[in-house]
């Protein structure tokens, strides 16, 4: 763990195209605890061991991809976890494999998970002194961040672009910090309030963020971002899913049509993740 994430790099077919689109998997190693949830641990996990924490709390939604990756890396490094979760106890693939990977789960109350970005919210639901590293959700710390701007490469710096999804935009900000300065950074929203995933980058004009297809908000869909994720699968050989990914690729596609990149650019698509809730492993 935390020896080095194998990503694939695949060419996206595009008709008629003047662009060229290229995807770099992020999950091909490890489709539980690799993906962009990978770099957003790996400072969290190894600042625990540092400190002689023997135990990580963290929290998310029941089909949190985050969960499932902070079970897994923790189980891998023996450390113990723990997952608070939102809403009412329920099963699911996400949070099974939780469990199985060695995750005490604790569900507590839309109401009360609000509260979550207080201090001593966790202790709260836990009933105890802290004696834990806290991941606050999605990974989105400093450390989180420090460990995505490890996600580009050297061999990256052939791309203009460099596209990725954004929920709490942790993932871009890291990103955003390892551009060249050839290179520029669109960031698609899977959530609605883009305004304040914008002011996490200062005004860097290197960054744009792109709010047009949320598709309603976050895990919304429609049956035309189910087909497009479909047929994504069938034409270029990648499964995507239409909560995060997909919503980067098409509107990728929609903007590529549209030509609002000039001609020669090459663009790199951030697959960061997100199928472990589609199937069992
Ligand atoms: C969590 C997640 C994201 C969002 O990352 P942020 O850093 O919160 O923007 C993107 N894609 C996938 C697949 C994820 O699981």
């Amino acid at each position: 763990m935390f020896s080095r994430l194998e990503s694939k790099y695949v060419e996206i077919p595009l008709r008629d195209s003047a662009v060229r689109l290229t995807t770099k998997i992020l999950c091909h190693q490890d489709p539980v605890a690799g993906g962009n949830k990978y770099y957003k641990l790996k400072y969290n996990l190894l600042r625990a061991k540092e400190l002689g924490l023997s135990h990580v709390v963290t929290m998310g939604g029941a089909f949190s991809n985050h969960l499932a990756a902070t079970a897994r890396a923790c189980r891998s490094l023996g450390i113990r976890s723990t997952g608070i979760v939102r809403g009412e106890p329920v099963s699911n693939i996400t949070l099974n494999r939780a469990i199985s990977d060695g995750m005490e789960l604790v569900f507590v109350s839309r109401e009360r998970y609000r509260a979550r970005y207080e201090p001593g919210f966790a202790e709260s639901v836990l009933d105890r002194a802290s004696d834990w590293w806290l991941v606050p959700e999605g990974g989105s710390n400093e450390e989180g961040v420090r460990g995505c701007q490890e996600i580009l490469d050297a061999y990256d710096d052939v791309f203009d672009w460099v596209a990725v999804c954004c929920g709490t935009g942790s993932t871009a900000l890291g990103l955003s910090k390892s551009l060249k300065p050839h290179q520029r950074l669109l960031g698609f929203c899977v959530l609605r309030h883009a305004d304040e995933i914008k002011e996490r980058f200062n005004g860097n004009e290197q960054v744009e963020i792109n709010a047009d297809f949320h598709f309603g908000g976050y895990a919304k869909s429609t049956q035309k971002l189910e087909k497009y994720c479909e047929d994504f699968h069938h034409d270029s050989g990648i499964e995507i899913e239409p909560i995060y990914t997909g919503k980067m690729f098409f509107g990728l596609h929609q903007m590529i049509s549209e030509g609002r990149f000039a001609a020669g650019s090459r663009i790199i698509a951030l697959h960061t993740g997100g199928m472990q809730y589609l199937k069992e492993d």
